[in-house]
């Protein structure tokens, strides 16, 4: 009950069910031809799923395990073959240009077979939206096009991202917390460019990348106010490999360590740093919160659609199990038990893929794709040939102004409650879809009985690849603060979140 007129005007000031369900605003709004392109991704992966995937998984699982320097290149080249590294980038830098949410389909139904071979895609779209969420057109479309020559000559091109640093993971993926973290990797200004030192850990793809999305910071002390984005291409002096990460799962997607020894990167790959913050936008703090904000609410949906599809391939192996086993002389599948369990897995993937989907919503609506989904726009670029893309349109992304223009669009008329509302769904998809995930390998291992704990299953492998998707993309808990800042805690001015 609320007693008091203060306990009213909290409520007040909290927004309706409306105004944060985007799905009601944003379905008559999505171009129609989008929805068609989802099928046909949908499709697209369902095929890879049984010709490559399910194949593959258990074997990929098992080199990783035998050899920790494996390198999984056969696969990526038949990725990049089939063209998955460029069927979500935009016309505009040589792509494909499908739609971005059906990026998410096209990872559930992938990580249904393996999230590590799901993170092996999945992961390099992490390095494209942060690539994007710069809005420096002249260096994506440098890089991305690299990536779009890389699919036409057989040499795939990959792009990673590279946050997490030996003492800092968790606080540099949150701008309250960025402050107070021990960065190291330090970017010292020098004529025409910088000289990066440090190092990266658990960079997904790292060793099988082309193009790192490298952030550091000119100020080790005041790391907020002093992030750059940098484009680090394999073989500049000064950058090498280090070690890969023996984990417990996803072993198909490598965990690599990065370094940087005095490593020059030219102000041509400078994706944004304080200068030109201060040329194009208000304030550097205020460009850092918006590209972590932009990248993590695409990439968080993407863990999301991670974890249901994990929760749907550990759901599928439970079915075929309980409808092939037999316990007391029956159908495992005919006991009442068994049906409440498969209930509970069913409901667990229907409502994780709910959450990534409405999160897309809200990611077309005021996110990283809400240029993209403006019809006249969508329509435009899906039908211009890409001939004419290439020779008419990509010189003005060398321009300037064009930069100019796209920053004003995404930092400074993007309103905060905008993307609060991206970033709150984002956590809410990541962390729920995930621990969704972990709950239906536990199911499906408890109704599999031993059958489920053998290596030449794919039950124990799910478990284990599931677990690491409530780590990474920030962990879940830091996720659940996230979405009480971003949804709750924003209508009561009492409340104080990651002030520790
Ligand atoms: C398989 C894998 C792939 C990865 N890929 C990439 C990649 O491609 N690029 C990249 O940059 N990074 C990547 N990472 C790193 C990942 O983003 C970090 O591991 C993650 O952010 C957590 O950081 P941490 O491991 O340092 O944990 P910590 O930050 O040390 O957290 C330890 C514990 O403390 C809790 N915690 C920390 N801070 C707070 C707080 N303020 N309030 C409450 N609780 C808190 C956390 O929730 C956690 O329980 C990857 C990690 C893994 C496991």
């Amino acid at each position: 009950m609320f007693s008091s007129n203060g306990d009213r005007a909290i409520l007040d000031r909290e927004p309706r069910f409306d105004d944060i369900t985007s799905s009601l605003k944003s379905v008559s709004k999505m171009p129609k031809a989008a929805f068609r392109e989802t099928a046909q991704v949908i499709a697209t992966a369902r095929r890879f799923n049984e010709e490559v995937v399910r194949p593959r998984a258990l074997e990929l699982d098992r080199l990783k395990h035998e050899d920790p320097d494996y390198l999984p290149w056969d696969m990526v080249e038949e990725a990049n073959r089939r063209g998955f590294y460029t069927m979500f980038i935009p016309k505009l830098f040589g792509g494909h240009g499908l739609n971005m949410p059906s990026l998410s389909c096209f990872m559930e139904e992938v990580a249904s077979g393996c999230t590590g071979i799901a993170n092996l895609i999945g992961v390099h779209y992490l390095g494209v939206a942060t690539l994007c969420a710069s809005w420096n057109l002249r260096v994506m479309n440098r890089v991305m096009r690299d990536t779009a020559e890389g699919e036409r000559n057989g040499k795939p091109c990959l792009i990673s991202l590279a946050i997490t640093e030996p003492g800092a993971g968790t606080d540099v993926e949150e701008l309250e917390l960025v402050g107070k973290a021990k960065v190291t990797c330090h970017a010292e200004r020098v004529p025409g460019g910088y000289r990066l030192n440090g190092n990266k850990i658990f960079i997904s793809n790292g060793h099988l990348s082309t193009w790192h999305m490298t952030i550091a910071y000119t100020d080790l002390d005041d790391p907020a106010n002093t992030t750059v984005m940098l484009a680090v291409r394999n073989g500049m002096e000064g950058f090498s490999f280090g070690r890969q990460e023996h984990k417990m799962g996803q072993k198909a997607c490598p965990a690599s360590e990065l370094i940087f020894e005095d490593c020059f990167v030219p102000d041509d790959l400078v994706c944004f740093d304080a200068l030109q913050a201060a040329r194009h936008t208000r304030s550097m703090q205020a460009v850092t919160m918006q590209v972590i904000d932009y990248v993590l609410s695409g990439s968080r949906a993407g863990v999301g659609s991670f974890g249901t599809g994990v929760a749907r391939g550990a759901y599928e192996e439970a079915l075929r199990f309980a409808s092939q086993a037999e316990v007391g002389g029956k159908l495992l599948i005919n006991h009442e038990w068994a049906q409440c369990v498969l209930a509970e897995m069913y409901k667990n993937v229907a409502l994780a893929r709910l959450s990534y989907v409405e999160t897309n919503y809200a990611n077309g609506l005021y996110g990283l794709f809400k240029v993209l989904h403006y019809k006249p726009l969508f329509y435009l670029m899906k039908y211009l040939p890409q001939q004419f893309v290439d020779a008419v349109v990509q010189p003005f992304l060398n321009m300037d102004f064009v930069t100019w223009l796209f920053r004003k669009i995404y930092f400074d008329w993007q309103r905060e409650d905008e993307y609060q509302r991206t970033s709150g769904w984002a956590s809410l998809s990541k962390f729920s879809a995930t621990d969704a995930g972990v709950r239906n390998c536990q199911l499906a291992l408890e109704l599999m009985g031993g059958a489920g704990v053998r290596t030449d299953q794919v039950a124990e492998k799910h478990l284990r690849d599931s677990k690491l998707l409530q780590i990474y993309e920030g962990t879940n808990q830091l996720n659940r603060l996230n979405l009480f800042k971003c949804l709750i805690g924003r209508s009561v001015p009492a409340a104080k979140v990651f002030e520790d």
